[in-house]
């Protein structure tokens, strides 16, 4: 899953529409402090639904639209873009018809956070098993942000186990076993339910 452009518009910094074409291979970002690269890699974890407005810097997750400067004004909206090379057709069952993707993450202030795959409203966790199960993702570790070296280096096991499972692309299959078992659960609370009810009547 190869991805070829990133579209922003109002996301921190970048409060016009911005395309980036991302080329085969290595990419660089180079540019003076604070023009916004890091802003870049936030915008490619959040596209691919990260939810902790920590890790985009912020306090709260509206933090990522454009707050306004001297000479313009805040934007009411952030909206980033990712599309995605699927000609070797890797994408889940239902978004398999073209040979492209487009993955679309919008927040409005005050309405939240929407998604789109090529059009259609998805969930936020479609978005997030789409990419956990092509092994990358907003916690993917082929994203890795400033500082992160020396955390790796000492990182207990257990977390360092964490970055091979997803580097392994079994992260998603993690999701599903733990969304599995909080089914179970509600359904074992329903059982005894109707066992009570069944007690009640006999
Ligand atoms: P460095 O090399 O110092 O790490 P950088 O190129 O990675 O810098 P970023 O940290 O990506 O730069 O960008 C920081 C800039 O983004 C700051 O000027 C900050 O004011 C601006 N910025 C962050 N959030 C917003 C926002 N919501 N609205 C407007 N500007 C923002």
């Amino acid at each position: 899953m190869r991805f070829q452009r990133l579209r922003l518009n109002g996301f921190k910094s970048f409060v016009d529409p911005t395309e980036l074409v991302i080329g085969e291979g290595l990419t660089g970002v180079v540019g003076p402090n604070g023009c916004g690269k890091s802003n870049l890699l936030e915008a490619l974890r959040w596209v691919m639904g990260e939810n902790r407005p920590t890790a985009m810097r912020g306090e709260g997750m509206e933090d990522v639209i454009f707050a306004g400067t001297a000479r313009r004004p805040a934007r009411a909206y952030a909206e980033v873009a990712l599309v995605i090379d699927n000609s070797e057709r890797l994408a889940p069952a239902g978004f398999n018809d073209s040979d492209k993707l487009e993955v679309v993450r919008r927040i409005t202030r005050e309405a939240g956070s929407a998604f789109k795959i090529n059009g259609r409203d998805v969930r936020a966790r479609d978005v997030q098993m789409l990419f956990a199960d092509a092994s990358t993702g907003a916690h993917s570790p082929a994203l890795v942000r400033q500082g992160q070296i020396a955390e790796l280096i000492n990182a207990k096991p257990k977390a360092r186990r964490r970055i091979l499972e997803e580097a392994a692309g079994i992260s998603g299959l993690y999701q599903r076993r733990h969304e599995a078992e909080l089914k179970l659960k509600a359904t074992e609370a329903n059982l005894e339910r109707v066992d009570d009810v069944i007690e009640a009547l006999t």
